[in-house]
């Protein structure tokens, strides 16, 4: 990788649904692997990273409280699911010898550290990985939001947003021929377009700190580590 990085700390988030693999549900190591072998040439390059990861491949609160449950247990049963990931991809980095830390925002001292901000920096700036379990700790949120919340605490200069798709288009590109990706959008224009890039809440919190967005494909070999160089990969947020 030619220059120096593009950006120096980056929060990167991952929903649960990529843990899936093709199954979907449940945990795929193989797939975890993967991931974990593209985030260990990013932290080759010296940039500091954080992640957040969601919880969907194993469950979803407010699917949960449609089937019945309490919507409030329900999320904290989501918030645990995104510990569960966490975990596996902590083992996995660390299987491929970067030093990682899980914090969570649920304390669960057993098992991961409690999330203390100045610690998490710290963590940071000695070159770890940090790990964000158990979403923002509240239930009616995502880690959508859990993810922006985390990049502006620990002054992260980009929020990743890891998908399946190569950015932002104007439709659905697997179902509309006439899709067109876009490259460069202002947070104004994401809105009035309604172009899904978060959630709404997550959305909203990024536009008010001006914090920029960049929405890639996470299975393009080598994507993760370009744009956080500073290459034009994905759709840029800002
Ligand atoms: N959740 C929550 N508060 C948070 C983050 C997550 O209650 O701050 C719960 C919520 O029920 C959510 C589940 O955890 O459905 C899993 O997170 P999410 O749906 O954001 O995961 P993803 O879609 O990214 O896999």
């Amino acid at each position: 990788m030619a220059g120096k990085p593009g950006y120096t700390r980056a929060l990167l988030k991952m929903s649960g649904e990529a843990f899936g693999g093709e199954r979907g549900g449940g945990v795929d190591f193989s797939v975890i692997e993967r991931l974990t072998s593209e985030l260990k040439s990013v932290a080759a390059l010296g940039v500091q990273l954080g992640l957040v990861v969601g919880g969907g491949n194993i469950l979803r609160g407010t699917t949960a409280s449609q089937q019945g449950m309490d919507r409030v247990s329900a999320d904290y049963m989501g918030m645990l699911a995104t510990v569960i990931n966490a975990l596996a991809l902590q083992d996995a980095l660390e299987q491929q010898g970067v030093v990682t830390r899980v914090v969570t925002a649920i304390e669960m001292r057993a098992v991961a550290e409690p999330f203390i901000r100045r610690r998490a920096i710290r963590h940071l700036e000695k070159g770890r990985v940090v790990v964000f379990g158990g979403g923002t700790g509240n239930p009616y949120f995502s880690t959508d939001t859990a993810a922006v919340l985390r990049a502006l605490e620990i002054e992260a200069q980009v929020l990743l947003k890891a998908t399946n798709v190569d950015g932002v288009y104007t439709a659905d590109p697997k179902r509309d021929p006439t899709a067109r990706f876009i490259p460069e959008l202002s947070f104004q224009d994401a809105l009035v377009n309604g172009y899904a890039v978060m959630d709404a809440n997550a959305f909203g919190l990024c536009k008010e700190n001006r914090l920029p967005i960049v929405v890639f494909n996470i299975n393009q070999p080598g994507a993760t580590a370009k744009v956080l160089a500073g290459e034009r990969v994905g759709t840029i947020v800002q």
